[in-house]
């Protein structure tokens, strides 16, 4: 395969002049196209910070070399590591379970945040952006950093990693990374599963029995005064589940304000203007304090 060679011999190049980053694209594109070279897994593993890269070169060259003993036990640390995290992260979840007791004014001395949640993605060092940087600046190739052969000029610019058009989400504030943006909801979405029955239960016991006064006392209240109650159900909501924000709160509030009034209107049909009026005005407001406090 003429093109590998061509591929390793511009890696050595760019390596000779101390560019690491334009020989890690060259070798990666080498060791995807001739995956059973050895010497290219071996270049690419002195040549590449990223632990995912590490450890498929450390799992090839194991392979490909059984003898190889210092790869075998760098493997085993990745490894072993990998275990470590997993139990550790197992464990805080555990732990921030545990915290978790139904105290709704408890939100702001909760389980210390997670590292990943506090909105950056830890896998990418000052190293590799500084590298990333002065490639760009030199108009060197950069790789996008989950396709590790296509070319790429775009960056995500929160961490500044190379990503690929496919790989890019357009935000309001530019490209991003998709591990950025959801590192940035993880700190903004803070709703746990248990709040959701929570929420259900408490906008059911309110939505029913303002559904039932607004159909007795009429459709002036509906349009009045329901926009209120709904507000403040919404509100009551919101602080019984320690407010804390959910992706999906403000639906399944709305679906329970609909279910209560639907409720009543089979209790009394002959209401059905001013309780059909309540639905509208009490569910759009509780919906749309929710989405106040948590976006859409
Ligand atoms: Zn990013
Ligand atoms: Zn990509």
């Amino acid at each position: 395969m003429p093109q590998v060679d061509e591929w390793v011999a511009e890696a050595r190049q760019a390596l000779a002049a101390d560019n690491r980053l334009v020989a890690r694209g060259y070798l990666r594109r080498a060791a995807a196209a001739a995956p059973d070279r050895l010497d290219i897994w071996l270049d690419l593993y002195e040549v590449t910070e990223l632990p995912a890269d590490r450890k498929r070169c450390l799992e090839r060259i194991t392979a490909l070399d059984p003898g190889n003993v210092e790869a075998r036990s760098a493997l085993e640390e990745i490894l072993q590591k990998e275990a470590e995290e997993e139990e550790a992260a197992a464990a805080s979840e555990a732990a921030a379970d545990a915290a978790s007791a139904p105290d709704p004014t408890a939100q702001a001395d909760g389980p210390p945040p997670k590292a990943e949640w506090m909105g950056v993605r830890l896998d990418i060092s000052d190293e590799m952006r500084r590298q990333w940087d002065e490639a760009s600046a030199a108009g060197e190739p950069l790789y996008c950093i989950n396709h590790e052969h296509r070319e790429t000029a775009l960056r995500c610019n929160r961490c500044g990693a190379p990503i690929c058009a496919s790989c890019a989400v357009r935000t309001p504030v530019g490209f991003r990374c998709a591990e950025c943006i959801r590192a940035q909801q993880s700190i903004f979405f803070t709703v746990r599963w248990s709040d959701y029955p929570i929420a259900a239960l408490i906008a059911l016991l309110l939505a029913v029995p303002a559904a039932a006064v607004a159909g007795m006392v009429g459709w002036w209240f509906a349009l009045i005064i329901s926009p209120l109650a709904g507000g403040l159900i919404g509100a009551i909501v919101h602080r019984a589940i320690g407010r804390r924000r959910g992706r999906w709160m403000w639906l399944m509030v709305g679906a329970c304000m609909v279910l209560g009034a639907l409720v009543v209107w089979l209790a009394t049909p002959s209401a059905l203007i001013a309780v059909g009026i309540h639905t509208f005005t009490a569910t759009s407001a509780a919906v749309g304090v929710l989405r106040l406090r948590g976006p859409r």
